[in-house]
C-alpha cells in the first residue's frame, strides 16, 4: 500500500537526531507524498530547505495563529518570497486557536486577514488550522474565494458540509483512530474531499499512542479511515492522491 501525509512537521527539531532515518522510515513503508508545514518565517524557511533537499517533500510557508502576537511586518514579505519557491505549494498553517490563546485573539485575526489576502494575491491553497474556532472561522473564509484544506479535522458534520461548500478539502489526522466523534464525520466527508495526514510529530495515532509520531505513521489513520468508509485502503490512498494533486498541484500550476 502506498502511504501519503499532506501535514507534518519534519523539518523541526523533534527529528534532529534522526530525521533521515523517519524520512527513511517513510519510503520504505511506500510514502509518495509528504507536505512539511511551516508555523513561523524561521521555521518555513527550515521547511523549504528540507523539501528542496528530498524529492517526495513538498513544504508550506505560513504563520501559525500561535505565533500571531510575534509577526513583523517584514516576516509577511518573506513569507510572500517563500511561496514563490519551487517546492512551496501552499500557504499555511494559518488560522485561529481559541482553545489555546498563545496569541491574543485579536492578533490571531489580523494575522489570518493578512495571510487569506496574500493567498488571493499569490493564487495558492492554503492550509487552515482552526480549534474552537469554527464559527469565526468561516466568516473569514467565507469572504475569500480560496481553495484549501481544514487540517486537523476537529468539527462537527455540519462544519464539514459549510467548509466544503467553500470549497475546501477535509484533512483527518491520527485523532480519528481514538475520537469516536469523529467516525461519523469521516463516514461522511466524500472521497473527493478528503485528505490524510499526520501532523508528526503530534497526534500520534492508535496503537502507538505516547510515542512521538512519523509519516509512516500515517497507515493508521488510513486503515481506520478506509474500514470507516468499508473500501479499499488502497482504494482511499488514490483518491486521497488525486485529491492532492488537484488541491496543491493544479492551483499553483506545477502539474
Ligand atoms: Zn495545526
Ligand atoms: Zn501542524
Amino acid at each position: 500500500m502506498k502511504i501519503i501525509d499532506t501535514h507534518c512537521h519534519l523539518h523541526m527539531d523533534y527529528y534532529k537526531k534522526d530525521r533521515e532515518e523517519v524520512i527513511k522510515r517513510a519510503y520504505n513503508n511506500n510514502c509518495i507524498f509528504m507536505l512539511t508545514v511551516g508555523i513561523s518565517l524561521k521555521d518555513s524557511e527550515k521547511a523549504c530547505e528540507l523539501a528542496e533537499n528530498h524529492q517526495i517533500i513538498y513544504a508550506s510557508a505560513g504563520i501559525h495563529p500561535h505565533n500571531a502576537k510575534s509577526a513583523s511586518e517584514s516576516d509577511f514579505e518573506k513569507i510572500h518570497k517563500l511561496c514563490n519557491r519551487k517546492k512551496v505549494i501552499a500557504l499555511g498553517e494559518i488560522g485561529l486557536d481559541f482553545y489555546r490563546n498563545l496569541s491574543p485573539k485579536k492578533s490571531q485575526e489580523q494575522v489570518f486577514e493578512k495571510l487569506l489576502n496574500m493567498a488571493i494575491e499569490i493564487k495558492i491553497p492554503v492550509i487552515i488550522h482552526t480549534r474552537e474556532a469554527h464559527r469565526r472561522t468561516k466568516d473569514f473564509i467565507k469572504r475569500f474565494p480560496l481553495k484549501g484544506v481544514i487540517h486537523c479535522f476537529s468539527g462537527s458534520k455540519d462544519d464539514a458540509k459549510d467548509y466544503m461548500d467553500m470549497g475546501f478539502y477535509i484533512s483527518f489526522a491520527g485523532n480519528l483512530t481514538y475520537n469516536k466523534d469523529l467516525e461519523e464525520v469521516a463516514q461522511y466527508v466524500p472521497l473527493d474531499r478528503l485528505l490524510v495526514e499526520t501532523d508528526a510529530p503530534f497526534l500520534t495515532p492508535s496503537p502507538l499512542r505516547g510515542k512521538r509520531n512519523e509519516p509512516s505513521f500515517v497507515k493508521y489513520t488510513i486503515m481506520k479511515l478506509s474500514s470507516l468508509k468499508d473500501i479499499d485502503p488502497e482504494y482511499l490512498v488514490e483518491k486521497v492522491w488525486e485529491n492532492v494533486k488537484t488541491l496543491f498541484f493544479k492551483n499553483r500550476g506545477k502539474l
